[in-house]
């Protein structure tokens, strides 16, 4: 997936600012940044719900703007804020998201026992979602997203509500998918997690980026010793970027200290 050159304004609000990303087949990519910084608006535009100003996104080769249907059966995606059809069972709704993928009935089936107890849902597959607690809820949505094998998952905080052990193994199924040389694109405020899990990550910033790599490659730009933590250099990396160039009022525009690093594609 390359994410190029993206702008995208709200009202008033520039929430993209010619932000660049690149997630390669066979990587847990994560992207990091503070509140507002445009993470959830740059999944949003993959995954077609809105559209960008400038700029180009291409998922397996589709330019999504010259071809918007085409790409969507390569994607998975789990928003940040889930919203279910509460009067499906668990299983009636994981049968429904595989039909309307176009899915085999016997595959559905497969994959629906499989993510059954992957999950520990299998005792809640005929409850109404309405009666599910959250975090049941976040792994009926993620189970839905995979059901038609998708090569690119994306996914929003997904371990939020969660508990450890279906955190462990929602951290394995990213594993193994990345292993058969799917990718897995996560945005995320859990930063021991994403420096245990992803293979690359990004770490954005009003919009913009700020640094992209491995967690050496994050250390190095940041000037942060061998031994630091993800959080040390995000403090770092972000802290820098919101500073202004000596002599100038903070801007929006500049704001940061790595200027070499703005507007690169995702290494
Ligand atoms: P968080 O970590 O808080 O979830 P984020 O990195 O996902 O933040 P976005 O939700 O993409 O950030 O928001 C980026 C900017 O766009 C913010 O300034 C936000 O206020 C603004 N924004 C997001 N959605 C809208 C909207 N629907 N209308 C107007 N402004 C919006």
């Amino acid at each position: 997936m390359e994410f190029f050159d993206v702008w995208k304004a709200y009202d008033g609000i520039q929430a993209l600012q010619g932000l660049c990303l690149e997630v390669r087949r066979g990587e847990i990519f994560g992207l990091i940044g503070p509140n507002g910084a445009g993470k959830t608006t740059a999944l949003k535009i993959i995954v077609g719900l809105l559209k960008m100003d400038k700029g180009f996104v291409r998922v397996n080769g589709y330019d999504i703007t010259e071809e918007p249907y085409e790409y969507k059966r390569f994607i998975g995606y789990v928003p940040e804020a889930i919203s279910l059809p509460e009067y499906l069972t668990v299983e009636e709704f994981l049968i429904y998201s595989g039909m309307i993928r176009g899915v085999e009935k016997e595959r559905i089936r497969g994959c629906l026992e499989d993510y059954l107890r992957i999950f520990s849902l299998e005792d809640r597959r005929r409850s109404l979602i309405l009666t599910l607690s959250r975090g049941m809820r976040q792994k009926t949505a993620i189970a839905s997203a995979l059901i038609h094998d998708p090569d690119l998952l994306i996914l929003d905080e997904p371990f939020i509500g969660i508990d450890p052990e279906g955190q462990h193994r929602i951290k394995e199924l990213f594993v193994e998918r990345v292993k058969e040389g799917r990718a897995v694109l996560v945005s995320t405020h859990m930063l021991d997690t994403a420096e245990r899990l992803c293979d690359r990550i990004s770490v954005i910033h009003r919009g913009k980026n700020v640094a992209s790599g491995d967690m050496e490659g994050l250390r190095r730009l940041s000037e942060r010793g061998e031994g630091a933590t993800l959080e040390e250099v995000f403090l770092k990396l972000t802290e820098e970027a919101s500073k202004p160039y000596e002599g100038e009022e903070p801007s929006i525009k500049r704001g940061s200290r790595f200027p070499w690093l703005f507007g690169r594609r995702g290494t």
